[in-house]
Parts: structure tokens; C-alpha cells; sequence
């Protein structure tokens, strides 16, 4: 099968390079997945997660937003923050998540703390998912 190469990259550095058949990113217009070939593009992304296809294994990658750009001999997705389950630390993700639903309960629907809580319990959520908790 075909690859093309793939990487993830944010402010900190590089966090996956590798060459897959198939990458499926979430971008704010719902879940794209990507294949050799794939027509050139650029789309900004929400909090989610990158699956990254290489034969039967599949492995994931955390973002916490960013944007994808498709070119047609590579991938790449610079994210605000990206990590692999093995760097996730999923306790501070449960703590992440603990604080973000005090907020959420005790902050007003229209406050910029109830916004923010809301994005915080999206990236602790998807941790502690691509880390498989
Ligand atoms: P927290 O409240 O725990 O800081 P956050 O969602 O506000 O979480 P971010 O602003 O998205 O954190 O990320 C800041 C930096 O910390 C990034 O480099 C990110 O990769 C890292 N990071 C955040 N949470 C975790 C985690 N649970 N495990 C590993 N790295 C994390």
C-alpha cells in the first residue's frame, strides 16, 4: 500500500514523523481523513484526535487545535499542542478535567471562564481517550 509522510509538529517541537497510509484528522468542519493523493489544502482543526494508519496498527495522537496543510508529497499538522499516549500524564489530565467541571457548574453560560472551562474539558477529554482511559 502507499504512504506518504506525516508529521506533527507544535510550538515545543516535533512530535510524530513517519510515513502512513492514511491519516484522519478532526478540523473544525468535522473529520477528514486523508489518503495518498489527497488534493492540496489547509484547514484549521478543533481538539481531537490524529489517527495515524500504517498497516493493522493505528496509532493516536492528541491535538489541542491547530491546522492541517495537505501537500501532495506530504502532511503536516501544526498543532497548538500535540501528544502521544505514552506522554500523556493522566492524572493531570483528571485533574484538568475535575477543574473544568467545577467551572462549568459554577460559572454563568455566557461568561469567557465558562468558554474556557468548556475547551479545557475538551482537551482533558480527549487525553485521557487517546490515552485509553
Ligand atoms: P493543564 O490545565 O493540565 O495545564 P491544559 O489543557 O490547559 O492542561 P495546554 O495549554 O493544552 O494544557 O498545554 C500546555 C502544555 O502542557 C502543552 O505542551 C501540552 O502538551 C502539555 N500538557 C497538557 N496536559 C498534559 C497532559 N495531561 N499530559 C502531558 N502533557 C500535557
Amino acid at each position: 500500500m502507499q504512504t506518504f509522510r506525516v508529521n506533527v509538529v507544535t510550538p515545543d517541537g516535533k512530535v510524530y514523523d513517519g510515513d502512513v497510509e492514511m491519516v484522519s484528522v478532526r478540523t473544525v468542519e468535522g473529520e477528514l481523513g486523508i489518503l495518498p493523493k489527497h488534493i492540496p489544502l489547509v484547514a484549521p482543526l478543533t481538539v481531537g484526535a490524529v489517527r495515524l494508519k500504517k498497516g493493522s496498527t493505528v496509532e493516536k495522537v492528541a491535538v489541542s487545535g491547530g491546522f492541517v496543510e495537505v501537500r501532495p508529497d506530504q502532511v503536516t499538522i501544526l498543532a497548538e499542542a500535540a501528544e502521544l499516549p505514552s506522554d500523556i500524564d493522566v492524572d493531570r489530565a483528571k485533574q484538568a478535567q475535575e477543574r473544568a467541571e467545577q467551572r462549568i457548574n459554577s460559572a454563568k453560560q455566557d461568561d469567557i471562564d465558562f468558554k474556557r472551562a468548556e475547551l479545557a474539558l475538551k482537551r482533558a477529554t480527549n487525553r485521557l481517550d487517546v490515552a485509553g482511559k
